[in-house]
């Protein structure tokens, strides 16, 4: 596996490749979710490069950039141990007096984007940058990160770049709890309040055809123990707000502190 850790390093890399790249953007501390990712990204591409890269565009003030997980030995071992053809490890991608993005000012600014506006603008600069220096024919994403996913999608149509972007499902762990580098941050009392976030999603999903969505949504907060509720809502896959259910349409998306931790859900039904 080759360690790229300059951009022109991995440009130089990617003009060498003739056949299909897949790419898979983390920020470490790598875990199942991220495997996922590099598996789907190895069946389907000849060639698959994973970034490992903690954008620090896309942290508010008093986020935590500084503490943000990080395990870059393991993280080699697992993308050896995949079989990824290159890892690109920058130590930085940024200038000082920069050309920004800004995320859509609708999209971009709801749910995520309303308590930590502009963490998308952040998120797309970066991966618009990774972009252009992977050139991928595919990139994958996490559906787990729906929002995430969505302004990705919609980066690549409005830019017209010329990468397809594949969302992948969530991973959990046997529980329920959805697989996250934040987890680590958890204490035992902590992750099993954790676990009510995916818990009030499974409610929510086998309630949905039952009851009108307000009255569901007030039960199901109900289930939640956690600190501090940051939205819970039931949208379609375009964001807008939903007032039934719509089948391959409905997108339930949580948002919740426990202790000092911030995490996030959702279920796609
Ligand atoms: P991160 O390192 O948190 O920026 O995540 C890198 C990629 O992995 C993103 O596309 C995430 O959506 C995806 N990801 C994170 N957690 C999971 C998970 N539990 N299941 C599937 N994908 C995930």
């Amino acid at each position: 596996m080759q360690i790229l850790k300059t951009p022109r390093q991995l440009q130089q890399y990617r003009d060498s490749l003739e056949k299909s790249v897949g790419f898979v953007p983390t920020m470490g501390a790598l875990h199942e979710g991220h495997c996922s990712l590099i598996r789907c990204s190895k069946e389907q591409n000849a060639h698959t490069i994973v970034s490992i890269y903690i954008n620090p565009t896309q942290f508010l003030r008093g986020e935590d950039l500084d503490t943000y997980p990080k395990q870059l030995e393991d993280d080699i071992k697992l993308c050896q141990r995949y079989k990824v053809d290159a890892l690109f490890v920058p130590s930085s991608l940024y200038g000082d007096d920069e050309v920004s993005i800004v995320a859509p000012q609708k999209r971009g600014y709801i749910l995520e984007g309303h308590f930590r506006p502009g963490h998308f603008d952040g998120v797309l600069q970066v991966v618009l940058k990774l972009l252009n220096l992977a050139r991928p024919h595919n990139a994958y994403f996490g559906k787990k990160d729906a929002q995430q996913y969505i302004l990705i999608k919609q980066m690549v149509k409005d830019l017209f770049l010329n990468t397809r972007i594949i969302g992948c499902p969530t991973l959990r762990d046997s529980d329920g709890l959805a697989k996250s580098s934040r987890n680590l941050y958890l204490s035992d009392s902590e992750r099993k309040k954790a676990l009510t976030l995916s818990q009030t999603l499974f409610y929510m999903r086998d309630n949905i055809r039952l009851q009108n969505l307000e009255k569901l949504l007030a039960n199901a907060k109900g289930f939640l123990e956690i600190d501090r509720l940051q939205y819970l809502q039931i949208t379609d896959y375009a964001l807008n707000p939903l007032r039934t259910y719509q089948k391959d349409n409905t997108l339930i998306t949580i948002a919740a502190f426990v202790g000092k931790t911030r995490l996030i859900d959702n279920l796609w039904l």
